[in-house]
């Protein structure tokens, strides 16, 4: 563990007790916490912020919850946040913005050098609908996921928003062009995605020089649309044929389950 801010150049250390910074931290509007992960900012241990907000109503979104902006939706009480900070100082390497959408928000640079200036690198994890956001909070971030929904133009039967691939595009080109490390990953369902779009989509991302891929099946636990939950393809796994075609284009390929 090294809870190094020296990833994050330009970012002074200050701390969570710090009065600037503790009235920063206490305007972010995190809708749920996971206190330790290892499996959300890759090589490190890290807490994870689920930032409130979400302007897109994917199908098979797991965190319907956090969709409302705030002043609605759910919110973690600032000061458990700050004792959080406080806590794992010293104790967790890193903090990763996820969401709803953290890139929706004006003040998530502010929130991520807050966060940076406290002892924590910095991860985001991003559907890429802002990418003028991302590019300015980029410097940031020690490391990135972003979500690939679908050919990007076919978002719209994803996130049921129309033209919402083309930003996405944007997005990516501007994440590989900075050089920070980072991962894409599609969430799967049969029934909004064949086996052909998913070739497609991975051949593109691949040729603008996507090197990390990883397949997610469906969740339907906390999925809101119950036609997608009772589908008789929910579940249903990945092909072989299709494993052996991406991990013959990646260098790096996994399917999450
Ligand atoms: S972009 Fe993410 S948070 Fe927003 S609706 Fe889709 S899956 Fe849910």
């Amino acid at each position: 563990m090294s809870g190094n801010i020296s990833e994050n150049p330009g970012v002074a250390a200050a701390g969570p007790g710090d009065p600037g910074i503790r009235r920063v931290l206490s305007s972010i509007p995190v809708g749920g916490l996971t206190p330790f992960t290892t499996i959300d900012f890759p090589g490190r241990l890290a807490g994870v912020f689920y930032l409130q907000g979400c302007a897109w109503r994917c199908r098979y979104c797991y965190n319907s919850e956090l969709w409302p902006f705030p002043p609605d939706g759910i919110r973690v009480p600032p000061e458990k946040i700050l004792r959080f900070l406080e806590s794992r100082r010293g104790h967790l390497d890193g903090i990763v913005f996820s969401g709803g959408e953290p890139t929706a928000h004006a003040d998530v640079g502010e929130w991520m050098r807050a966060v940076a200036a406290s002892g924590f690198a910095t991860g985001l994890h991003t559907n890429g609908m802002f990418p003028g956001r991302l590019k300015e909070v980029l410097p940031l971030c020690a490391w990135v996921g972003m979500d690939i929904k679908a050919p990007f133009e076919k978002y719209e039967k994803i996130t049921g928003v129309p033209g919402s691939g083309e930003p996405c595009r944007r997005s990516l080109e501007i994440l590989i062009a900075s050089g920070i490390p980072f991962e894409c990953r599609t969430t799967v369902h049969p029934d909004l995605l064949s086996e052909t779009e998913i070739v497609s989509l991975a051949g593109r991302i691949r040729q603008m020089g996507v090197t990390e891929y990883h397949l997610q099946i469906f969740r339907p636990d906390a999925c809101p649309d119950k036609d997608l939950r009772g589908s008789p393809r929910a579940l249903a796994d990945i092909t072989a044929n299709l494993r052996t075609t991406l991990s013959q284009m990646f260098p790096i390929f996994t399917v999450r389950s």
